[in-house]
């Protein structure tokens, strides 16, 4: 892996310390734990880019582990894309795994041990049934700055504890009847240390297990299990999960008493939990439940759509994996909550697209122009990428009617405008030099025509006589373009933050033109387009083959990124 400034951050200096140390028993091991309860998304990437990122470096493993301890909502569907999302990031997981599969792991296969696990705490005295409803239950945890107060039943004998532990498992009791609690402390400062939940009781089907269960685990307790059981060294998460760090350190002491920590080469592996920033974007919203209503509402194509910030979206719209690992790299890794700007991820793949993507021509906005005096069809040669050699020339068929941009031609041209114009010249990219000598209107005042004129001895592009012409424009032969569609994406909401007024509003700042349609004309070649496969139109922008709706010969394209913007990251 190569390094960075940014990749010398502050995770990488404790795995280093614990590697120095000898505590990883010679092998980093780090988790990728995704609920499949929906697609990933940018964030998620970022994620992904530090847990898979941070084993690479140190020569380690990343699993990847389906945290599907919460039977609700949870599909293989989801779990599927999951998988090929992290694979088309450029990752793979590798190790054991439980599932026949190196490296991959389903949180659900615990569950046995998970259950054995709270059994011997209540043996020990550590854990005891509660019945306090949710209310109350809430109410004697108290606030804090002022200590909470005891569960009547916190010393109810570890003998009926159990009694009461097995009639929860064995379906005796309803949702919120009963649940385990972790014995610690009612008035300790950090509110998760006050007896937290272990386990609750919720009548619903596992997508894995049916009714196996009808209790689960709580995250604060699978979690540090998960991480212990598998040997993994190095737990990273996201912030909001540090004040829940004494309650993860406290149940890997309890997993250490039981005798069930991995041993690794003669070390006992004691898995730890560090916490940096999430990433945020402006102009988006990255909840899954967000997401989700997007999609069932209707207000995008899917998952997908190329609006969306899912990894599968970006997939779609033509962002490439180097590009977002690019942006996870650049944004780094702290523990301040910052936002970052969604344009430093499309400079991001602008930058790759540019060395990789095919140059084709398309006019977006088609105006046809009319070379009077041009007989026959002749072939233009245009490299297929003028900063990349090696991808050769191709030829591009010209005759005497093409289209050209409807933004090319100024009836009552501006100043600094160098492209056509009444009685002006203008070069047409890699052909000759036309003269637009008139033009016709239709009946609602639109330009519906250009007649030109060609000098014949600029074959090639240049004058003969060396005269000065100063534009270039694209364009593409009416007999041998082929018509796209093309769609043209712009932000999906109209404000930065479109939570500001709560996550309830956020539909209200849904921007109405965020996809625009268009039928373009495409040169011949684009016409046969791989779906997925991305292109620079010259001048214009990065656009690539929808992978879904485009078929050979009826091509229809996604506007990835604009062929620039002002923007320059810092
Ligand atoms: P949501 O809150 O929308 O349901 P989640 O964060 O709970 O999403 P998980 O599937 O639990 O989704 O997340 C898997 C991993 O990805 C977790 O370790 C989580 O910390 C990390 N992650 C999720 N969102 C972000 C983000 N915006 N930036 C960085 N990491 C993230
Ligand atoms: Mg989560």
């Amino acid at each position: 892996m190569e390094e960075s400034d940014t990749s010398r951050h502050f995770l990488r200096q404790w795995i280093d310390a614990d590697v120095a140390a000898g505590r990883t028993g010679g092998k980093v091991v780090t988790r990728f734990p995704p609920e499949p309860n929906g697609y990933i998304h940018i964030g998620h990437a970022k994620a992904v880019c530090v847990d898979f990122g941070m084993a690479a470096l140190f020569g380690g493993e990343c699993h990847l582990r389906l945290d599907d301890t919460n039977p609700a909502k949870e599909s293989d569907e989801y779990a599927e894309n999951i998988k090929n999302d992290i694979r088309w990031l450029g990752f793979k997981w590798s190790g054991e795994g439980d599932s026949g599969e190196a490296g991959f792991y389903n949180a659900s296969n615990m569950f046995d041990q998970m259950y054995a696990i709270a059994e011997e705490l209540i043996r020990r005295g550590q854990a005891y049934c509660c019945n306090l409803g949710q209310d109350e239950w809430k109410e004697y945890r108290g606030v804090p700055d002022k200590p909470g107060r005891a569960s009547p039943s916190r010393d109810t004998s570890p003998e009926r504890n159990l009694e009461i532990f097995h009639d929860m498992r064995d379906g005796k009791y309803a949702d919120g009847e009963w649940c385990l609690r972790a014995k610690i402390d009612m008035a300790s400062p950090n509110i998760h240390f006050r007896d937290p939940v272990l386990y609750r009781i919720r009548h619903v089907s596992h997508y894995h297990l049916g009714d196996k269960w009808c209790v689960y685990p709580m995250y604060d307790f699978a979690h540090p299990i998960e991480d212990a059981l598998e040997g993994v060294t190095h737990s990273m998460c996201t912030l909001e999960f540090e004040v829940h760090r004494p309650l993860y350190d406290w149940v890997v002491d309890r997993l250490d008493e039981q005798g069930l920590l991995v041993v690794r080469n003669g070390v006992k592996v004691r898995p730890q939990q560090r916490e940096f920033a999430r990433l945020n974007i402006t102009w988006t919203v990255m909840s899954k439940r967000l997401l989700l209503k997007l999609v069932e509402e209707k207000h995008v194509a899917g998952w997908d759509d190329p609006r969306m910030p899912t990894v599968c979206g970006m997939r779609r719209r033509g962002f490439t994996p180097g590009a977002i690992r690019e942006f996870c790299d650049r944004i780094g890794v702290s523990k301040m909550e910052s936002e970052s700007d969604p344009a430093l991820l499309e400079w991001c793949v602008r930058e790759e697209l540019n060395r990789t993507a095919l140059r084709r021509m398309a006019v977006l906005d088609p105006v046809k122009l009319v070379i009077d005096n041009f007989d026959g069809v002749r072939e233009v040669e245009l490299p297929n990428n003028p900063v990349d050699e090696s991808a050769g020339m191709r030829k591009v068929p010209f005759s005497r009617e093409i289209w050209i941009d409807r933004a090319d031609f100024m009836e009552v041209p501006e100043k600094k405008f160098f492209r056509l114009v009444p009685g002006g010249e203008v070069r047409l990219r890699g052909a000759c030099i036309v003269k637009c000598v008139s033009f016709e209107k239709d009946a609602d005042g639109r330009i519906s025509e250009i007649h030109c004129t060609w000098d014949e001895g600029s074959w090639g592009g240049n004058a003969p006589d060396g005269r000065k012409v100063k534009g270039t424009i694209h364009w593409v032969d009416c007999a041998s373009g082929v018509p796209a569609e093309v769609r043209l994406y712009d932000r999906l909401f109209t404000d930065p933050d479109p939570m500001k007024e709560g996550s309830e509003n956020y539909l209200k700042f849904l921007n109405p033109d965020s996809l625009k349609t268009v039928t373009a004309y495409v040169e011949p070649l684009l016409g046969d387009a791989n779906p997925g496969e991305s292109f620079q139109f010259e001048r214009t922008g990065y656009f690539c083959a929808d992978a879904v709706d485009s078929k050979p010969g009826k091509p229809v394209f996604n506007r990835t990124v604009t062929l620039k913007d002002g923007y320059k990251p810092a």
